[in-house]
């Protein structure tokens, strides 16, 4: 397929608004035609409230973009898969690993293109990080992640009902780039899960990972930080330390900073995907929801102060 590939959107709230919009505008290859959410209608496209309804009245979609919640993804997304269309997932793939994987295998299926993205692995300096890991050997890490989710998250009640990951939500983008960045598998050694007394997931977390090696990973994950906002992961090797802050959008090594590219995660994600649609193959990986599983396993959960929005 060489034409435009045609998108279709569901939910359309803030990081659709915000990221996937300006993102797809900028990319060569596609095209936004129609939108579907329950409430929200975006101007000069087509709008439907539900995504069957899209369906139907859109037969040449060639894909769907999920921007919902992950608790309202899976459904949607079946539908797309099932009509044979092409599917991009935001961030976390799902609500639980056994709906990604039904999809992994609708999409094969199928013949079509699954997509489960992970924004923060296209944070500028992420790819430089993972190149200069490769050549030296982790001797431990540590994250900090912490925000504050009346200022990133107003209105979404979504996230601390069950399935809506809690701190986990941006907490899963640190995951992704770990993950990405060291190669070894990662195991959760211990969890600790801070849940306010009147919601369903937590505020706040504390991770003691380690690699199959034995390499400790310390992670602090807290959605009640004030004043200045972290979002940076710590590496030290045998050879050297680096430190990505902002997200991944800056890196510095031995103290020195490194020259990275300037933001810009959802335009090189549409670009990835358009690259999986015209070579007909699929990118999910697995391991930074597998990690959150796992800790919601293995974790002590402590009640705390109701939290109001
Ligand atoms: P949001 O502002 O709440 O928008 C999600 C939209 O999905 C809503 O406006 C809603 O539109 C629709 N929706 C469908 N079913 C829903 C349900 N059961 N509950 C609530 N809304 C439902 O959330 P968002 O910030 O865009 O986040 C959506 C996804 O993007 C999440 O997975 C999040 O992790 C990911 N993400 C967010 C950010 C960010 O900074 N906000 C960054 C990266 C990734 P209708 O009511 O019109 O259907």
């Amino acid at each position: 397929m060489t034409s435009v590939i045609k998108l279709g959107l569901v939910g359309f709230g803030k990081i659709a608004r915000d990221q996937h919009l300006p993102a797809i505008a900028a990319t060569e290859g596609i095209e936004l035609v129609a939108v579907a959410s329950r409430h929200n209608q975006a101007e000069g496209l087509r709008n439907y409230a539900e995504v069957q309804d899209m369906l139907a009245a859109e037969p040449a979609l060639d894909a769907v973009v999920m921007c919902q919640p992950p608790q309202a993804r899976f459904e949607a997304a079946e539908q797309a898969l099932a009509a044979g269309k092409h599917v991009f997932l935001e961030k976390p793939p799902g609500a639980t690993i056994s709906e990604v994987e039904a999809l992994i295998a609708l999409a094969q299926q199928k013949g079509v293109t699954l997509f489960a993205s992970w924004h923060s692995r296209y944070a500028p300096g992420v790819a430089k990080a993972r190149a200069w890991l490769e050549a030296r050997t982790l001797r431990r890490a540590s994250i900090a992640w912490k925000e504050d989710v009346r200022h990133w998250h107003p209105g979404q009640a979504w996230i601390f009902e069950a399935g809506g990951f809690g701190v986990f939500d941006p907490g899963i983008n640190a995951l992704s780039i770990l993950t990405e960045v060291v190669r070894d598998p990662i195991l959760v050694a211990k969890a600790e899960l801070e849940v306010p007394a009147n919601r369903a997931a937590p505020i706040a977390a504390k991770l003691a990972l380690k690699t199959v090696k034995g390499a400790p990973i310390a992670a602090e994950l807290d959605f009640r930080q004030t004043g200045p906002q972290t979002w940076d992961i710590w590496i030290e090797t045998d050879r050297g330390e680096a430190r990505l802050s902002e997200g991944g959008a800056k890196l510095a090594i031995d103290g020195v900073a490194q020259d990275c590219e300037p933001e810009g995660e959802y335009p090189a994600m549409y670009r990835r995907f358009v690259d999986l649609v015209r070579h007909r193959r699929g990118d999910v990986d697995l391991a930074p929801l597998r990690l959150v599983a796992d800790a919601f396993l293995s974790g002590h959960f402590r009640s705390t102060d109701p939290f109001e929005d």
